[in-house]
């Protein structure tokens, strides 16, 4: 029975029928009589301005309709990416994001009033009774308004990004669902979608890895000028609102978003670029180890030799709980909850989205996972991965709703905490030498992802942005911007690269967000540092652990990290000791790699 899979997830316990169900419908329909009714309520005010006793009823209706916003993205995101095809599902995205922007337009014009309200009125407002819980929240809020255009003109380009912004962003994901990759498996020919494709990167021979790149980059090729089109609209809309806002930074939304300061993401790039020396002697040992002068993009990510290269998927559920476990009897309790009220979407099958994502439905006050589970060591991080998310979800899903809003980068802090967690207890049960080693590579390309491929997209971006603001650029032009971008990312210790990753990569062509990379690597690092401070303590740190995630969604990250962590993020030294334990692992391998080669058994260890 489908329905019973414990690899397939539980979506009719929210709205049963998928894209087709009534209650969903309705749903949706009382969603937006609610919006209406409240934007009503500040129109009708705007003449005779607003009390505190109003603003707080009026900010408690848009903290019930931003719950009920959350549970509709969650659920039509979960339909688009289980069945790219469900065209229905795709209209609801369409439906859900035109609510969004009528629910922001109501949102400017409250904002607008937090803007109106003397500092003094607006201090003792936030100071004490119901809003006080707000208090950090509604500030940003109102400094946020300061320099944005007139809410009626930021009405207006909110309206029309749906169709003219947003609507780029979904005109991706059907340029995505053409990719159609020939394959033949055991002589039987098949068409692989694109996250099938990418699962078969981690395939372990180096042959076939080659194979599937060739086919992927020109896969993605053929489409190239479309995805090209969508990228330059995308940019485009972004620069000429920021221009209307008369904002010349392409960085300060992404920033402010995130929460963060300018000096704190140059303290981390700083240490980061410092320290890509041990990653490329990494790099250069795996390509021995592969049999390689230099490695090719493809293989980056994928496994050394190892016996146990298929992890079935009941294994991985028990691995996670163990590790999990050991830091925290809490997680664990959450992930045992996600397998065994299926939370997860994890078969492998055509017609899929690639990639993975954990999204919240706060109503239930549960979460849903998505990915596509083919047994490899990575998928059981990507697992963990999710699951992170997961924990920090149920942390939050008590408060109110907008202190529950944590920025990208703090949410990616317990995902790739939970992943270290996994990848201690992989290395734990390691009994072999060449499976320690492939374990360590595990980690290895961590280190590598976030130190060097999420700095190649930043600086792609970067760049990307500064080229676009003088006109458009063709798909030439993108391959050779992300070629150069990768080099100097990798420091040159590839003998390949990936010149269309620009097209293939959903994330430059999600409207929500603008540059989604750097907060990974903050993400990645600000955890490391986490890991350090757990480990120093104990147990001990379990509490304080939960209190960082509860602040997440309250604080700016350099308050966060000073009240929790008590280090400074602006500063590189924080970011240095970070950098230095994710690739103190480059010295165990260089040790396990120098047996292995010398005694050249690596396969029949
Ligand atoms: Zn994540």
């Amino acid at each position: 029975m489908a329905n019973s899979n414990p690899m397939v997830w539980d979506l009719d316990c929210f709205f049963a029928g998928g894209s087709e169900s009534p209650a969903f419908s309705a749903f949706i329909a009382d969603t937006e009589r609610r919006i209406a009714e409240l934007h009503q309520a500040l129109n009708d005010t705007a003449e005779r301005g607003a009390d505190e006793a109003r603003l707080t009823e009026w900010f408690e209706r848009f903290q019930d309709i931003q719950l009920r916003l959350r549970e509709a993205d969650g659920f039509v995101g979960c339909l688009t990416a289980e069945r790219v095809s469900d065209r229905k599902a795709v209209a609801w995205t369409e439906t859900v994001q035109t609510l969004y922007a009528r629910y922001r337009q109501a949102l400017d014009l409250f904002d607008a009033r937090l803007a109106e309200m003397p500092d003094d009125r607006f201090r003792a407002w936030t100071a004490s009774g119901t809003a006080a819980e707000w208090s950090f929240v509604l500030n940003e809020r109102r400094e946020g308004t300061k320099d944005k255009m007139p809410p009626a003109l930021e009405a207006v380009a909110g309206q029309l990004a749906v169709d003219g912004y947003h609507g780029w962003g979904e005109h991706y994901g059907t340029i995505m669902a053409r990719i159609g990759i020939p394959w033949e498996d055991d002589g039987r020919k098949t068409i692989l979608s694109a996250g099938q494709a990418a699962n078969k990167m981690e395939h372990p021979d180096s042959s076939v890895r080659a194979k599937i790149m060739e086919e992927w980059e020109k896969a993605w090729s053929e489409q190239a000028d479309l995805c090209a089109d969508a990228l330059n609209r995308l940019g485009g809309f972004r620069l000429k609102l920021y221009g209307l806002r008369g904002w010349n930074d392409v960085l300060k939304e992404p920033l402010r978003i995130n929460r963060m300061s300018r000096a704190t993401l140059e303290a981390m790039w700083t240490a980061v670029e410092d320290s890509i020396d041990p990653l490329r002697r990494y790099l250069s040992l795996k390509a021995r180890l592969i049999g390689k002068q230099k490695l090719d993009w493809q293989d980056v990510e994928a496994p050394l030799p190892s016996e146990q290269s298929h992890i079935p998927f009941a294994e991985a559920a028990e691995l996670i709980q163990e590790a999990f476990g050991r830091f925290n009897p809490r997680l664990a309790a959450l992930a045992k909850r996600a397998f065994d009220e299926r939370w997860i979407e994890a078969e492998d099958r055509p017609g899929k989205r690639p990639g993975g994502f954990c999204t919240d439905f706060p109503l239930e006050r549960v979460t849903r996972i998505f990915m596509t589970y083919s047994g490899t060591s990575g998928n059981v991080s990507t697992l963990a991965h999710e699951l992170g998310h997961a924990y920090h979800g149920e942390m939050v899903f008590g408060l109110p709703p907008f202190n529950q809003e944590y920025a990208m980068n703090v949410a990616e802090t317990a995902s790739t905490f939970a992943e270290a967690l996994v990848g201690d207890e992989l290395l734990k049960r390691a009994k072999t030498d060449t499976e320690k080693l492939a374990l360590l590579d595990i980690r290895l390309q961590s280190a590598v992802s976030f130190c060097m491929n999420i700095r190649a997209r930043f600086l792609f971006e970067t760049r990307f942005y500064e080229r676009r603001a003088r006109g458009m650029l063709e798909a030439a032009e993108l391959n050779e911007l992300m070629t150069e971008a990768q080099r100097e990312a990798f420091g040159d210790a590839l003998g390949s690269w990936h010149p269309h990753f620009w097209a293939s990569k959903l994330h430059f062509y999600l409207t929500d967000v603008p540059f989604y990379n750097f907060p990974y690597t903050f993400g990645y690092l600000f955890s490391t540092g986490i890991l350090a401070a757990a480990e120093r303590e104990g147990e001990g740190f379990r509490d304080r652990y939960d209190a960082l995630l509860r602040d997440t969604g309250v604080m700016n990250v350099e308050d966060l990290a000073m009240r929790h962590l008590g280090v400074r993020l602006d500063r590189p030294d924080f970011w240095r000791s970070a950098v230095a334990r994710a690739v103190s692992d480059v010295e165990p391998f260089e040790r396990l790699s120098a047996n292995s080669i010398f005694n050249k058994n690596l396969q029949n260890d």
